[in-house]
């Protein structure tokens, strides 16, 4: 179902955030009915937007050029984070399986990753591809918590870290202090690592915040840094990513909140349901998916995604 466009709402808390919106553009309700939306990828050569329902089980997607919305696969192994490696193909987040997976649209799949020093991860939540090809993901307890977004179960490895998947298939961890690791990104030069730790939905006055990592590439590891870079005005931060000129678009109770890299908060995109993640598409790159609770949203802004 696609309802009428409404007027985007913004907050402007720095005048550098007006440049980067389009105060006449829309903001269009492109779905509704997922029980937890979450995990957008675009896929370009196809103008198609991929994101997953994690209680309903589901992958749908979004057809840019006809508008139409469609079942993908269901069941969808409690499919949680997409993203896309060097090679355009998707890499998916299961908290069913409890793996990292490639698959292609006509129903190939080959597995990234299953476990660590034998013990099954908890439940990979979102994912990164840096330009080496190695495979950078969070693994909080989301899908093993309950039957509600996976199959309760208890943890393997007994925390929750971020692994790192070399492209000759070696795993480890890369980060190990993380309450609930969740959302992450690179920055654009790859010298610094993001990840959201939405700690807070299982520990008092836990994390809900975004911490900033120095990377070596080529060691394939964290080298230092770890401080808190922002802290979510409301809820916690779940997925995010950068535009074309670094900036972070992070999704949160309010909307998705727009950060330079020195972490000061520009403005925010309001929306009328808690944002879970975000992703670029268009021809131009220019509009801004947002997954957000039980629906699909789009907005052009005046800057896109940088290229792939
Ligand atoms: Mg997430």
């Amino acid at each position: 179902m696609t309802r009428p466009p409404n007027p985007a709402v913004y907050d402007v808390l720095d005048p550098r955030f007006a440049d980067l919106i389009a105060p006449s553009e829309e903001l269009h309700h492109l779905s509704d009915g997922s029980g937890w939306a979450e995990g957008p990828v675009y896929v370009a050569a196809t103008r198609t937007l991929y994101w997953s329902d994690i209680p309903g089980d589901r992958v749908l997607r979004y057809d840019e050029s006809t508008g139409v919305v469609a079942e993908h696969e269901c069941p969808a192994n409690h499919a949680n984070g997409h993203t896309l490696d060097r090679d355009g193909v998707i890499v998916a987040c299961e908290h069913g399986t409890r793996s990292v997976v490639r698959w292609w649209p006509d129903g190939r799949r080959e597995v990234v990753a299953d476990r660590f020093d034998g013990k099954r991860f908890n439940s990979p939540n979102d994912v990164v591809v840096s330009s080496d090809g190695s495979v950078w993901f969070t693994d909080p307890t989301y899908g093993i918590d309950s039957d509600e977004e996976g199959h309760a179960a208890e943890s393997e490895i007994g925390g929750n870290h971020v692994f790192r998947v070399s492209p000759d298939g070696a795993v480890g961890p890369v980060i190990t202090d993380m309450v609930q690791p969740n959302g992450l990104a690179f920055s654009l030069d790859e010298r610094t690592l993001y990840v959201a730790d939405t700690g807070a939905t299982h520990v008092t006055d836990g994390p809900r915040h975004i911490r900033r990592f120095d990377v070596d590439l080529a060691a394939g590891d964290i080298t230092g840094g770890g401080e808190v870079w922002a802290t979510c005005p409301e809820g916690v931060f779940d997925g995010f990513r950068l535009d074309a000129d670094g900036r972070i678009w992070a999704s949160g109770r309010q909307g998705v909140h727009c950060y330079l890299p020195d972490g000061t908060l520009l403005g925010t995109v309001r929306l009328p349901e808690v944002c879970a993640n975000v992703e670029w598409g268009g021809a131009d790159r220019r509009t801004l998916y947002m997954t957000a609770n039980t629906s699909l949203y789009s907005l052009r802004l005046a800057v896109g995604g940088p290229d792939r």
